[in-house]
């Protein structure tokens, strides 16, 4: 594993100067999903749609109005007004604010403190439209997070799987794509990423195959972001031997 990690570096086109890393949220920094993917499924039952709950992790990342279009086209074979979505919505998002807040997903926190000691960018780009996510992350991952460096859902008109969200990002910290690494668990993520010409890291903390990660494009696969934490070491040594070589 250790010496897969350097051999594919340069194959895979891993960036030449890294000043960032750009991480996705839900599934990433929080132990979040399960209970999203039960709020999407019993929100959506209440309005007559079925919308099991493993199918909740292939649309992470979507905005709300695109995962409920997308299941009413299926189901219905028409979208949905502008209002029952945002009614569908504010159902999903009261279940799953009855949940006790998610926990911080195991080995982020010893990762970014990695990365904020190597004095790299940090920046956020998740679909979450929470009010107070700041807040939330200013007090799970103290001092590492900067509201100017944030995309969340009150950014963007597309979302994920479209590349907007990644090139706001980098357009917000002054950066181009081989200057960076995003750090995703959703294959919708994953896509959007590499259509921003990102070199992406796949965290898989959900249920889903590797496969769904690796077929959207993911450069690197970790079960977990305690392997990615425990793993970064090496791959700081990948990256500066590469920079030098160049
Ligand atoms: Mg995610």
């Amino acid at each position: 594993m250790q010496q897969s990690i350097i051999n594919n570096t340069k194959a895979q086109g891993f960036p030449q100067r890294l000043r960032a890393v750009l991480f996705d949220m839900d599934g990433v920094l929080y132990n979040s999903m399960p209970y999203h993917a039960i709020a999407w499924n019993k929100a959506m039952a209440q309005f007559g749609y079925d919308l099991p709950e493993e199918e909740v992790y292939m649309h992470e990342g979507r905005t709300g109005t695109s995962t409920v279009n997308l299941v009413s086209l299926r189901e219905h074979g028409t979208e949905v007004s502008e209002e029952r979505v945002a009614e569908i919505y504010k159902v999903k998002s009261d279940l799953f604010n009855q949940f006790p807040p998610a926990e911080p997903m195991p080995g982020a926190l010893s990762l970014l403190r990695q990365l904020k000691e190597q004095g790299l960018m940090i920046l956020i780009v998740t679909g979450s439209g929470q009010c107070s996510l700041l807040d939330k992350l200013n007090c799970d991952y103290p001092g590492i997070f900067r509201r100017e460096l944030m995309v969340t859902a009150f950014d963007v008109k597309y979302g994920k799987p479209n590349p907007e969200p990644y090139l706001m990002g980098m357009q917000k910290g002054g950066l181009q794509p081989h200057e960076c690494i995003v750090v995703e668990n959703a294959p919708l993520g994953v896509h959007a990423a590499k259509a921003a010409g990102i070199f992406t890291i796949a965290v898989n903390t959900g249920p889903l195959p590797d496969k769904a990660l690796l077929d959207e494009g993911a450069d690197l696969l970790f079960p977990s972001m305690q392997a990615l934490s425990d793993a970064w070491g090496e791959l700081s040594v990948a990256l500066d031997k590469q920079t030098k070589d160049i």
